[in-house]
């Protein structure tokens, strides 16, 4: 039986909207923006960034993911994996009984007509997709109309020649459920992380190279059977949506110069192709966040947001190249004002930091947070921050 597949929700947004705005609505977040995006109380100053928190995508996802509680109560519901890459609408979803199938990868074999299954907003694979077809589960699609747009580039260049290079990064869901649609119409693609690995890329490009240094490098980055030798000639350029766009920006000019070293200038229209994919959310965060650190005097910056949340680690990226940064994955990091929990730019692993707040004096911090992380944590960090800063000075 062929699956049952909802693509525009479940005509519940009404039923499910008080639900969501208690679970994750801010009314000192609502106050803070109404007042042109600061917030005074004694000795503390917050600026908020103009842009931040939930995005159109992971809005419409939780919302999805609500409507199908409601309309399916007698069903079982899984989710493929995290809808978005928060833990605390994660865990909200699982209180409500939604089954994660990440957490028990033999429930997938389980599954039955019966089952619903929920489609995180940045999409599956080509595989996972067949496979929950075959089983005819109702599959309720949340996938954000700006991945969809990346697989439409992926398979554009995919169907002209062109092998896809996608910035992004490997182990991220997007990227994996973008890759496998450049081979599923006959494409091959290379994901590269940043730009040494571009550098590296653009030099084989140029000079050729080892091939089998090239594999071990790649391995787990190319598609199967990838030969660099041969699938260099035609480049067609791509991004994970939540990349940094100054990044995505100079890669692609990276690529281009090493196209037209080595094919010449005459060639290089029909030997690279590049389309901007990084959506407009995570532009809009990145840009909003550049212009709160011009143009406020902020003393430190807080940034909310999962720490495999793509586009909240590049948002902590930007903060901290010139303004001491924590990225906090939830309020309860902010421990006291001496003590707070955070994951340092570039690092694996959260650290524990003392003295993180200026104990004496006034003090102006900034505020952002992920495309994935709901307005009631930053309300809550903001309470945390009043408290720990205490009244004014005499
Ligand atoms: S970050 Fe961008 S691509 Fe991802 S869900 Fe949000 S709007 Fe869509």
């Amino acid at each position: 039986m062929p699956s049952l597949i909802f693509r525009k929700g479940l005509d519940l947004k009404n039923a499910v909207a008080g639900m969501l705005a208690e679970s994750y609505h801010s009314a000192i977040v609502d106050r803070i923006k109404a007042d042109d995006f600061t917030y005074r109380t004694g000795r503390l100053t917050v600026h908020l960034a103009r842009e931040f928190g939930f995005c159109y995508g992971v809005d419409r996802a939780v919302d999805y993911a609500y409507q199908t509680r409601e309309r399916f109560p007698d069903r079982p519901v899984y989710l493929t994996g995290e809808i978005i890459h928060n833990p605390h609408v994660n865990d909200k979803l699982r209180a409500m009984g939604i089954r994660f199938l990440s957490d028990d990868p033999e429930a997938m074999s389980q599954l039955g007509p019966d089952a619903v299954v929920i489609l995180p907003a940045f999409g599956v694979t080509v595989a996972m997709l067949q496979q929950l077809d075959r089983r005819g589960c109702t599959l309720i699609d949340t996938t954000c109309g700006s991945v969809l747009n990346v697989w439409k580039n992926v398979r554009r260049y995919a169907e002209g020649g062109y092998t896809s290079i996608i910035h992004g990064k490997v182990w991220h869901e997007e990227t994996q459920a973008t890759a496998t649609h450049a081979v599923a119409y006959g494409g091959r693609y290379l994901v590269v992380l940043d730009n040494g690995e571009a550098a590296f890329v653009c030099e084989y490009v140029r000079r050729g190279g080892n091939r089998d240094a090239f594999g071990e490098r790649f391995a787990r980055a190319m598609s199967p059977g990838f030969d660099p030798d041969r699938d260099l000639q035609h480049i067609g350029l791509a991004n994970q949506t939540t990349m940094l766009m100054s990044e995505s920006l100079e890669i692609g000019e990276m690529f281009q110069h090493a196209m037209r070293d080595r094919y010449g200038a005459a060639q290089l229209a029909q030997r690279y192709q590049a389309f901007d994919t990084i959506c407009s959310a995570t532009q809009d965060r990145q840009d909003a966040v550049v212009a709160l650190l011009q143009q406020k005097p902020i003393d430190l910056m807080i940034v909310i947001g999962g720490y495999n949340s793509s586009n909240t680690c590049n948002l902590a990226r930007l903060c901290a190249a010139s303004r001491p940064t924590f990225h906090i994955s939830d309020p309860d990091c902010l421990e006291s004002a001496d003590r707070i929990r955070h994951r340092p730019v570039g690092q694996k692993a959260e650290i524990v930091a003392d003295a993180w707040l200026p104990a004496r004096g006034s003090v102006t911090v900034g505020l952002t947070s992920g495309a994935s992380t709901p307005d009631n944590l930053v309300g809550a960090a903001i309470a945390k921050l009043e408290a720990f800063s205490g009244p004014p000075e005499p």
